[in-house]
């Protein structure tokens, strides 16, 4: 194995760096996490890179599918700020990776090219009020009437729906009984007569503000059915296809981003703080913990390129990719949690960005499968008896 970063990666992650200090102030993404806003503006300023397209093949207007590039692009908006990693992901992976992976033909030549462009972003509609980690039991509805659709329901924990294009929206579309048989992917504009959105208060990832939606007698063309006629019914596939490792990746990016953002604030402040005479980063207690926290860091993005090599490659990597998802996270958690205790009582207020970083890590071992999920997938996977 080679984890040499390759030159394209090298550069990329260096316009990166260029676009987070042109676009992406300090006090910008204060402002954002503070205000709740996604900014549009810095988005559209994002797309002109040609980003957008990582994960869309140049036939259909992208750059060529690329997965570790598409993590470090995350990895590095999320250094800074979730209120614009976030869109991308919604961008880039919720609308590319799954309309290049699950979407018919006619699906694919019309929104991909918007995508790439950066002008369409999904949300998911997936998590309800009674429905958390065990997605097949889903309770909106899908009914066919015609040309039309018919969806009834409601979602919990919609992020980014007020500015979306389309809820990317799994719903029951047969018989109850069949819990893995009748699932279906619903493309909602957020718009549409009979949709109804309402804030839900976070404590993070602002930005891409979560949200309630309820669907009420809600009609959208048959051809919304994402994979078209063939695919109905067909949601399970989709959902638990190769797009599943991927998403567990962009989770751990975004914990990279965070946590290095956190360690590198906390090492500068170290060496800035003085307590008894001397920078507090002389003490060992000090040292120590940022030797540690630079250690996790290191180990954490060498198991996310790791499995994004692999997502690369087109190998299975399902329990690489768990794995990657649980360390990286809780790695990041502690990470974070550490880098606040070197900041003493400036890592709990508002003027240091080390304050946001800590309610936005508290997220990532709870969103895309939960840490004990993983752990479960792995053991299953592992072929653990039971
Ligand atoms: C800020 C925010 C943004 C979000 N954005 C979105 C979004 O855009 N779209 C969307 O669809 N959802 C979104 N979610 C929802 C998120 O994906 C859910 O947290 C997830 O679906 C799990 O649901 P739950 O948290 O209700 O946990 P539950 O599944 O109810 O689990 C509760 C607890 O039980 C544990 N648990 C559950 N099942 C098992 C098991 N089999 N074995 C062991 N332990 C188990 C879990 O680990 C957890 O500790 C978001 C959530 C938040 C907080």
């Amino acid at each position: 194995m080679n984890f040499a970063e390759p030159d394209h990666i090298r550069m990329l992650r260096d316009t990166m760096r260029k676009f987070v200090d042109a676009h992406m102030s300090r006090s910008e993404a204060a402002r954002w996490d503070q205000d709740n806003v996604f900014p549009r503006d810095v988005f559209d300023e994002l797309a002109a890179l040609g980003v957008m397209g990582l994960t869309i093949p140049e036939e259909y207007g992208g750059a060529g599918r690329d997965i570790t590039a598409t993590m470090i692009v995350i990895e590095e908006l999320s250094r800074r700020s979730l209120a614009v990693s976030v869109p991308y992901i919604m961008a880039a992976c919720y609308a590319g990776m799954n309309i290049l992976e699950c979407g018919s033909e006619t699906q694919k030549s019309e929104l991909l090219p918007l995508i790439a462009a950066g002008k369409m972003l999904f949300a998911y509609g997936w998590t309800e009020p009674d429905v958390g980690a065990d997605l097949a039991s889903v309770r909106t509805t899908a009914v066919r009437d015609g040309d039309m659709l018919v969806v009834n329901g409601h979602k919990r924990f919609c992020s980014g729906s007020e500015f979306c294009d389309y809820i990317y929206t799994l719903v029951r579309s047969g018989p109850a009984d069949q819990r893995y048989g009748n699932l279906s992917f619903v493309l909602i504009p957020p718009h549409t007569p009979g949709v109804a959105i309402s804030r839900i208060g976070s404590m993070g990832m602002k930005g891409a503000a979560t949200t309630d939606v309820s669907f009420t007698d809600v009609r959208v063309p048959f051809s919304n059915l994402v994979g078209g006629p063939d695919a109905w019914n067909r949601g399970w596939q989709m959902l638990t296809g190769a797009g599943l490792d991927v998403e567990k990746l962009e989770v751990a990016a975004m914990g990279v981003g965070i946590a290095s953002a956190a360690v590198d604030d906390a090492w500068n402040y170290a060496n800035e703080r003085k307590q008894f005479g001397k920078a507090i980063s002389q003490y060992q207690a000090i040292r120590h913990k940022l030797a540690d926290m630079h250690t996790r860091l290191m180990a954490a993005r060498l198991m996310m390129y790791n499995a994004s090599a692999m997502a690369d490659r087109g190998e299975r990597c399902g329990i690489e990719t768990s794995m990657t998802k649980l360390f990286v996270t809780e790695a990041a958690k502690s990470i974070v949690l550490d880098s606040q205790e070197i900041l003493g009582a400036y890592g709990y207020v508002k003027d240091f960005d080390v304050e946001r970083y800590v309610r936005d890590v508290l997220l990532l071992p709870i969103i895309g499968g939960s840490s004990a999920v993983q752990r479960n997938n792995i053991a299953n996977w592992m072929g653990l008896g039971r």
